[in-house]
């Protein structure tokens, strides 16, 4: 059946968003809340799978890494986390010294790993010039590891704290090594929001404004959104107008990630989870809305591999990487998984389950390896491939 016949829909509005969508025009922000509040799962999955399969065909990326976690101990208070300790109980969190990053770091020799993500709290003595010194031995340890590191939340502070601008401090960072930015910190960029989760912390223009410094500068990063706990649906297409703004004046976004909200042991646990349905209804509108973002993650530690999977059906093409439990951040928060860790082999199986074709890329997308020909038992014996 042709797509101009799938796209037909009782409800006249949605049919004009779906031919606007196959026509390749973009969506206004009022059509983006209109898809949450009538889209079917299946006609929304129907064409995020559409636009999934016109920019990337069966491909779905995932890659080799690892993470850092400096410190969990942080200076802010966001409602919805789980994970940090303030500095006056930090004997309860965790300070990583250089020699134990580096020790971390030493641990991947010979391991085809091609990136370490660096993200921690914001811990008020880990300073500019400590992490300056961490990227420059990484570096000269291992060059070609890409270093992905700091949301804008912990650059924001440490920028401000040595008293540099955001274009100075991210001159010093990548210059010392870093390579790109991940996407956290973003949460909700609404103020009605923000306020009452995270208002501490910097806010959407400041968050935004170094992502811009980092794409100036020819970096690329990613962006995210913490959805479904007490945000509307009018606050999430507002989030992603921001982003879809800011990437068409740098394009220097890579891949949206949408965090879902975990209620354990953070001061929302009265809040509910969302539903796995309202979860791929999301996936699949953040597909349509951002349509100048390459590609879209779902980030399985805080999924859980099986509705990973799904969202393959659901505009998904990235299932980033084999993580090997390096990261605290979900399973203090309640996700299903406790230790984080995939082989290559169990992200192949994963993705070709779902008849997709799984290919290893490194940060910025460029392919490393097509697994659609490589057997799962020869990944386990040949080190090369697993
Ligand atoms: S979400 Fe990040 S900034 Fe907020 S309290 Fe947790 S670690 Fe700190």
């Amino acid at each position: 059946m042709q797509v101009s016949e799938l796209i037909k829909n009782g409800d006249k509005t949605l049919q004009q968003i779906g031919e606007k969508i196959v026509a390749g025009e973009r969506i206004t922000p009022a059509e983006g809340v209109l898809l949450f509040e009538k889209g079917s799962l299946s006609y929304l999955g129907m064409l995020a799978n559409y636009v999934r399969e016109k920019l990337h065909g069966n491909k779905t990326y995932f890659n080799r890494n690892f993470h850092i976690e400096p410190t969990n101990v942080c200076v802010f208070s966001c409602a919805f986390c789980a994970y940090s300790r303030l500095y006056a109980h930090r004997e309860e969190g965790w300070e990583l010294s250089t020699e134990q990053m580096m020790d971390i770091i030493r641990g991947y020799d010979n391991k085809p790993i091609t990136e370490v993500h660096i993200v921690g709290g914001v811990h008020p003595k880990l300073n500019l010039a400590f992490f300056i010194d961490l990227m420059k031995q990484i570096k000269a340890h291992r060059p070609s590891l890409h270093i992905k590191g700091y949301t804008a939340v912990e650059l924001d502070y440490m920028f401000r704290k040595a008293k540099v601008s955001a274009e100075e401090g991210m001159k010093l960072l990548h210059e010392a090594g870093l390579d790109s930015l991940p996407g956290g910190g973003a949460e909700i960029f609404h103020p009605d929001i923000r306020q009452q989760i995270c208002a501490d912390k910097v806010d959407a223009d400041g968050w935004l404004n170094i992502h811009r410094t980092a794409h100036m500068m020819g970096m690329h990063s990613n962006a995210t959104m913490l959805y479904g706990h007490i945000e509307k649906f009018e606050h999430r297409i507002d989030h992603m107008e921001r982003l879809r703004q800011l990437q068409d004046e740098t394009g220097g976004f890579n891949t949206f990630i949408p965090l879902k909200f975990r209620n354990k042991d953070n001061d929302m646990s009265h809040v509910p989870e969302s539903s796995v349905t309202e979860d791929m209804r999301l996936y699949a509108v953040a597909r349509l809305y951002l349509d100048n973002f390459p590609h879209l993650k779902a980030y399985w530690p805080m999924l859980g591999r099986q509705n990973a999977q799904l969202t393959l059906s659901f505009g998904v093409n990235d299932l980033d990487g084999t993580i090997d439990d390096t990261t605290k951040i979900y399973s203090m928060a309640g996700s299903e998984e406790q230790t984080p860790a995939m082989s290559t082999a169990q992200l192949v199986t994963l993705i070709k389950q779902v008849k997709r074709q799984p290919v290893e890329r490194d940060t910025l997308y460029n392919e490393i390896r097509d697994y659609s020909n490589v057997e799962v038992k020869d990944i386990d014996v040949d080190p090369s491939l697993n």
